[in-house]
C-alpha cells in the first residue's frame, strides 16, 4: 500500500518532489501519464519504447520508487478538442491538462487506496500553468481538495490533509516560490539526480509551433470531430502539405520517418520516385489527377534527382503500384514553402 502518489512530468522537480517524499521514509508510486501529446514517446505509443529510448524505469530504479504508466489518450484528445479554460500560445490546453492529469492522478489513488497525491509544481515558476490561483482550481476541479500536495511550494500554501493528519511532515518540505531554480539545484546536486531529467513539459506537442500549426489545418480542413487516431498519429511525421481541402500529402525527411511512414500509413497511397534514392511521399484524403502531379512534383524535389528536367514517379497503395507518370521536380522554394503548412 501506498501513502502518496507523485505525479511525474519527465522534469527535474517532479522528481525532486518524490525525493523529497522519500525523505520522510513514506511510500510513493511515480506515476507517468501517457496523453498521446509527448515527444517522450516519439515514434510509437507502446509504453515500453519510451522506457527505451529515456530508462524512465531505470530513472525510478536509481531514485528508488515504482512506476505506474498510465495512457490515457482518448480522454486527453477529447479534451483538447475543447479545452474549457481555453489554449495558450499554440493549442497548449495547460490548465484542463494539469487538470486531467490530476483527476487521472485521483483514481489510481483510490486505487492504489493511497491518502494523497503531490506533483513537482512551484507557485510562481511559470506564467501561466502555475500561478497560485491556477493552482486551486486545478486542486478544485480534479476533486483532490486538501489531498493534493506539492512539497517543493508546500510551506507556501496552506497545509493539507496528511499534513494536518501527521503522515507528512511539514516542516521537512520546502517552501520555493518564483523563477529561480537556485534552491532546486541546490537539492538536485545533494541528491545526485542533475542528470535523470529528460525534459518535463518541453516534451509537450502542444507548445510546439509546427506541430500545432498542422493540427490547426486538421481543425479547419477536417473538422475536429472526424479527425482520427492516424491523423493524429500522422502530425509528428514528415513535411506537410496542403494540396487542396481534401488533399493533404507528407513526404518523409529521412531514412527514420520513412520507415515510420511506410509503417503508419500501410494501407494509404503514396508516391515514391522510380530509379532515383529519395522520399517517400503520403496520400491523405481524396484526389483529382491534377493534385498527383502537384504531390509528384513536391516529391520529385526531395529525391536526388532534383535537378532533372523530370522524373518518373509512381502511385502505389498495398504494395501494388497502380501507375506511373512523369512529372517535373519542382524548383521554387517559395511555391514549396507556400503549400507547406
Ligand atoms: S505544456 Fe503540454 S503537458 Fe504541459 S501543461 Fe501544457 S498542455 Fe499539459
Amino acid at each position: 500500500m501506498y501513502d502518496g502518489i507523485g505525479l511525474i512530468s519527465g522534469g527535474l522537480d517532479s522528481l525532486l518532489a518524490i525525493r523529497l517524499m522519500m525523505e520522510q521514509n513514506l511510500n510513493i508510486l511515480g506515476l507517468l501519464i501517457d496523453t498521446g501529446f509527448s515527444s517522450l514517446f516519439k515514434g510509437e505509443e507502446k509504453l515500453n519504447a519510451y522506457s527505451k529510448r529515456l530508462s524512465i524505469h531505470k530513472i525510478a530504479e536509481k531514485v528508488g520508487f515504482p512506476l505506474k504508466i498510465v495512457s490515457i489518450h482518448d480522454e486527453y484528445w477529447e479534451m483538447v478538442k475543447y479545452p474549457r479554460y481555453g489554449y495558450g500560445k499554440h493549442l497548449n490546453p495547460c490548465l484542463d491538462c494539469r487538470i486531467l492529469m490530476l483527476k487521472t492522478a485521483g483514481r489510481v489513488m483510490r486505487e492504489e487506496k493511497a491518502s494523497f497525491v503531490f506533483t513537482g509544481e512551484v507557485i510562481g515558476q511559470r506564467p501561466n500553468s502555475q500561478l497560485s490561483h491556477q493552482l486551486k482550481i486545478s486542486e478544485r476541479e480534479s476533486g483532490l481538495e486538501g489531498r493534493l500536495l506539492r512539497p517543493l511550494s508546500a510551506k507556501c500554501l496552506p497545509p493539507t490533509i496528511p499534513e494536518k493528519e501527521g503522515l507528512v511532515d511539514r516542516t521537512r518540505l520546502e517552501g520555493i516560490k518564483g523563477r529561480s531554480r537556485k534552491r532546486q539545484m541546490e537539492l538536485a546536486n545533494q541528491w545526485g539526480l542533475m542528470d535523470l531529467s529528460v525534459g518535463g513539459g518541453a516534451n509537450c506537442f502542444l507548445i510546439d509551433k509546427g506541430y500545432t500549426s498542422r493540427m490547426k489545418d486538421l481543425f479547419h480542413v477536417k473538422g475536429k470531430e472526424s479527425i482520427t487516431p492516424l491523423d493524429r498519429a500522422l502530425l509528428r511525421v514528415g513535411r506537410h502539405f496542403r494540396l487542396s481541402d481534401t488533399l493533404k500529402f507528407i513526404v518523409s525527411r529521412n531514412e527514420e520517418e520513412h520507415e515510420t511512414l511506410l509503417k503508419m500509413a500501410a494501407h494509404m497511397p503514396r508516391l515514391e520516385c522510380k530509379d532515383v534514392i529519395g522520399a517517400i511521399g503520403v496520400l491523405s484524403g481524396t484526389y483529382i489527377d491534377q493534385d498527383l502531379q502537384r504531390a509528384g512534383e513536391i516529391l520529385g524535389r526531395y529525391s536526388k534527382g532534383r535537378d532533372r528536367d523530370s522524373l518518373i514517379v509512381m502511385l502505389k497503395k498495398d504494395e501494388k503500384t497502380l501507375k506511373e507518370f512523369q512529372v517535373r521536380p519542382e524548383k521554387n522554394q517559395a511555391a514549396l514553402k507556400a503549400l507547406m503548412i
